[in-house]
């Protein structure tokens, strides 16, 4: 920077000198400055500007398969705070025995068209389309890794897999085998960022796992706990939407996480004959509460509590009329009952109606967990998973559509931290931007000083 120093003048003789002493300034190149130049050296400093811009988003190499990058992804969900993203997994065994052909075709980063045999085309835009050659830390940088971003800076998150059984939700979700799905790689990242920050934040986890099943919210983190109640805490800096009485187990690693995950699908798996048929008749979620605080603020007025949820849904699919009676009749209605709420609901957030409109959050027990996550506080990213097989065009349609409907809704995400605290720390950053403007001002008044003093 370009400092003001009181020099001696014109190297002529000392006692004229110590009179005539002029003040050179740096660059300036003796004699006074303009007024201009003066200016510009009393300028506004970093420290005197409030809310200075967060960490970028680390950048990603184009992957050259026509793939949206994810720091566009980034950009999309801030100014959107919704990204709806659709992943087609390969033809399986069963579409390539039956010699089904494909009927998706990809477009550029966004677009995407069902073929008909039949019909007409049809033709979709969304966030982020990911075709078949997409794979899982792709997926991952484009969908999960935003969100975790925002929901290190003080938001809630929710990532949801929608589709029909066997599109790939879970596949998405968890992996399989040694292709670790969303919810691994967001625990290993989570806690490789905690330690890179350990030395300004001090970040705690905790994590929980429930699943609803004919309209029943079950913890798996214990045996009992079948039937627990979804509350509503909407006092300034309550907790908001949460489930009564769920254990939280404090995870001090990702593997801790994974292990507590691990042990959540063990006990959902007792009693099951069909594991399979369960899951795909089951939403499954993972819900990390991550606190965060400057290591320095002892007033605990930079703390902040977000919530992220990780959601593999039921299977779309309509039941088939055939073959389902008796209690799989009613588990059938209860997995289309939150479903088809959840598509209620996103109907009633996108349609437009004056402000009076109804949302029917109460209709079911997802849609009531979701309450924040679809047009409330929180950054929400679904990811549409379905196959590209012609036999399952149908399906693949409804999903899409579904997809495309939820890409209207509109949230509105704000930093969770204690209003007290909020205003303490609005206070804080205030006297810290006005003590450096004074000791901005004041050297700035000693540099006029020196030329009007003598
Ligand atoms: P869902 O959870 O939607 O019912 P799954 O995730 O279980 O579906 O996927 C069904 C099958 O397809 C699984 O065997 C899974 O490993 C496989 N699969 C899904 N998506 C992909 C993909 N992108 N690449 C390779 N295999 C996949
Ligand atoms: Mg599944």
């Amino acid at each position: 920077a370009s400092a003001v120093e009181p020099s001696d003048g014109g190297g002529t003789g000392g006692g004229v000198a110590a009179a005539m002493r002029t003040i050179r300034v740096g660059g300036f190149g003796g004699g006074r400055p303009t007024l201009a130049e003066l200016r510009k050296l009393n300028e506004p400093g970093p420290d005197e500007q409030l809310g200075g811009e967060k960490k970028a988003f680390g950048s990603d190499k184009a992957s050259g398969k026509g793939l949206r990058s994810g720091a566009s992804c980034l950009e999309v969900l801030q100014k959107r705070s919704v990204l709806v993203a659709v992943r087609a997994r390969p033809l399986n065994d069963r579409e390539k025995a039956e010699k089904s052909s494909e009927c998706l075709t990809f477009q550029d980063v966004t677009g995407l068209t069902l073929h008909r045999d039949d019909e007409r085309e049809h033709k979709f835009a969304f966030d982020c389309v990911m075709s078949q050659d997409i794979g899982q830390r792709e997926v991952y940088d484009r969908t999960a890794r935003p969100l975790l971003h925002k929901v290190l800076e003080g938001y809630n998150g929710c990532l949801f897999a929608y589709g029909q059984t066997g599109s790939g939700k879970t596949f998405t979700m968890q992996g399989a085998g040694d292709q670790p799905g969303i919810i691994p790689t967001l625990c290993k990242e989570l806690f490789n960022e905690i330690q890179e920050s350990a030395a300004t934040k001090h970040i705690t986890v905790v994590c929980s796992v429930l699943e609803i099943y004919n309209e029943k919210v079950k913890d798996l983190s214990i045996e009992s706990g079948d039937d627990l109640t979804i509350r509503e805490d909407s006092s300034a800096g309550g907790r908001g939407i949460h489930v009564e009485g769920l254990t939280e187990v404090q995870v001090k690693s990702g593997q801790e996480v994974l292990d507590c995950i691990a042990k959540a699908q063990q006990r959902r798996a007792v009693g099951k004959t069909n594991m399979n048929e369960h899951s795909s008749r089951s939403h499954s979620v993972v819900t990390l509460r991550i606190g965060a605080c400057d290591c320095d603020d002892v007033d605990g007025a930079t703390l902040t509590v977000s919530k992220l949820h990780l959601i593999d849904l039921a299977g779309s699919e309509r039941q088939k009329a055939t073959g389902a009676t008796g209690d799989r009749l009613k588990e059938g209605a209860q997995i289309n009952l939150s479903l088809s709420a959840l598509g209620n609901v996103i109907n009633a957030l996108t349609e437009k109606t004056g402000s009076g409109r109804h949302v029917p959050y109460r209709d079911s027990k997802l849609t009531r967990l979701l309450q924040d996550s679809l047009g409330g506080n929180s950054y929400t990213v679904i990811i549409c998973n379905v196959s590209p097989a012609k036999i399952n065009a149908e399906e693949t349609l409804s999903s899409l559509r579904f997809a495309e409907r939820a890409k209207k809704i509109e949230n509105k995400a704000v930093v969770n931290r204690d209003p007290k605290g909020e205003r303490i720390l609005e206070l804080l950053q205030e006297n810290k931007a006005l003590r450096a403007k004074v000791a901005r001002l004041e050297a700035h008044i000693d540099r006029l000083e020196m030329y009007y003093d003598k």
